[in-house]
């Protein structure tokens, strides 16, 4: 019996240990910190072996394969020794992908993964298919594969999860963006994690296809070195463009093989000029799914926004509230700022992943009237900000960036919850940044 070891016990490991054990593995999980009760009580269910607080050498080393979960770093102590030992380690979405012959859709990018992936299988559902949602959202690709009996997945994959794919392959496989991003993991090098990102399209045929947005220099460029043998369908809001999708007058123009589906902009359920984007990745994906353009349109009309993403919490005094709290970078944080129309009070900060604020300057200086830092360290925003934006403060709470910018907002402004950078110096994670907000506004 082959044995399989699982690293983490978070939602991708303990759906690959499940898997495991449903194909037969001799299977063990393992993680170095305290495994969530909810996970426990799964592995106990499937009667799956498993220790927490340490990694035992013994029960690890004797693996055939490893599945790794995302999360821990390549350069983790245990992981090194895995590789010393010439034990293969795989990702979930490897290990998953083996055992599922369904169609694939795989959405990656720095950002607008979430919001794409959402659209895609509501747009999917929407026409009536027998869809699951998962990767890096919701329940995992491999407890699902394990439990479920889907004919398309449509799967949100972080540059994390596609480091350990190897034979993976995905139908349609979608790059919202590549801007720089969690570049602590890739030694600081961003073709490292262009790279990455790029991982999504091994191993696709001339029958599958590869959605991507022509605007964006960093995957043009790198599409240029390399050969790609799926059908190439850029998206973009510069140019007309043969097959993909483009932006005309007012409409939004989606062509796919002979076919084309258009629709007004102003019908688009999600707004922003990033939605533009996330919603012509999201139809062409589903005109290659041979959806008709009826369900296209009305889905991409009705899509609820999702939590955390630009989400409007309340108007008090005439002060909108918006909570972007996943906006865990300086691309995501530019696009918030694009959009708003009425002087702002920004909320930032968090843990810095090497970022550059350049790029906002112009915007922070054309619409923020207030910063306010929610930071443990806010060195780097005072730095770049100082001559820009008339006031910054500093807070340590959600609650005290809540009340401060109450004060410091007027009637017709917009207080907006886009920090640039993760939570975890103050918060569990960006979720919880954001319903710490949300709570904070509702207390008022
Ligand atoms: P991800 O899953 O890649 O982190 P989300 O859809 O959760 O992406 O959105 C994350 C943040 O990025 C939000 O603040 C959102 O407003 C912003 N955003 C969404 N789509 C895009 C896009 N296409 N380009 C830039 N920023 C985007």
């Amino acid at each position: 019996m082959s044995r399989l070891v699982v690293l983490g016990g978070g939602e991708s490991g303990v759906g690959s240990a499940v898997l495991a054990k449903v194909k037969g593995y001799d299977v063990f999980l393992s993680d170095m910190g305290q495994i969530p009760e909810k996970y426990t009580a799964v592995l106990e269910e499937w009667d799956i072996p498993y220790e927490q607080g340490r990694h035992s050498e013994e029960l690890i080393l004797n693996a055939d394969e490893v599945v790794k979960s995302p999360g821990i770093p390549p350069k983790a102590p245990m992981v090194r020794k895995i590789a010393e030992n010439g034990i293969g380690i795989i990702s979930e979405i490897e290990f998953a992908g083996r055992f599922d012959t369904a169609k694939k859709v795989c959405i990656t990018g720095s950002n607008g993964k979430t919001t794409t992936t959402s659209l895609i299988y509501h747009l999917l559902k929407n026409a009536g298919l027998n869809v699951g949602l998962g990767g890096n959202i919701g329940k995992s690709y491999a407890y699902q594969v394990a439990t479920e009996q889907h004919d398309i997945y449509v799967l949100e994959l972080s540059s994390f999860q596609l480091d350990n794919v190897y034979d993976f392959k995905a139908d349609i496989a979608i790059i919202t963006n590549i801007t720089p991003d969690h570049l602590d993991r890739y030694d600081y090098n961003m073709e490292n994690y262009v790279k990455s990102k790029f991982r999504i399209t091994r191993n696709m045929s001339s029958d599958d296809c590869f959605i991507f947005c022509s605007d964006d220099e960093i995957t043009i460029r790198h599409l240029d070195q390399i050969v790609m043998k799926a059908r190439k369908l850029p998206f973009t809001q510069k140019e007309e463009v043969e097959q993909g999708a483009f932006i005309k007058d007012d409409r939004m123009i989606v062509r796919y093989k002979e076919e084309e589906c258009d629709m007004y902009l102003q019908e688009l359920a999600l707004g922003g000029k990033h939605n533009v984007y996330n919603s012509m990745a999201a139809a062409i994906a589903a005109k290659a799914m041979d959806i008709d353009n009826e369900v296209i349109r009305n889905g991409l009309a009705t899509f609820q926004a999702v939590e955390h993403r630009l989400e409007n919490v309340l108007s008090i005094k005439d002060v909108l509230y918006i909570n972007d709290s996943k906006a865990t970078n300086v691309d995501a944080a530019w696009y918030a700022l694009e959009c708003q129309t009425r002087p702002v009070v920004w909320i930032v900060g968090g843990t810095d992943k090497g970022n550059d604020y350049t790029s906002l300057l112009p915007l922070a200086k054309e619409k923020c009237k207030a910063m306010i830092c929610m930071g443990l360290d806010n060195a780097k925003f005072h730095e770049s900000f100082a001559d820009i934006v008339p006031e910054i403060h500093d807070v340590t709470s959600a609650k005290d960036a809540v009340q401060l910018a109450s004060r410091l907002a007027a009637p017709g402004d917009v207080v907006l919850l886009s920090p640039c950078c993760a939570s975890f110096d103050l918060f569990k994670n960006y979720e919880d940044r954001g319903r710490q907000f949300k709570e904070a506004v509702r207390n008022l």
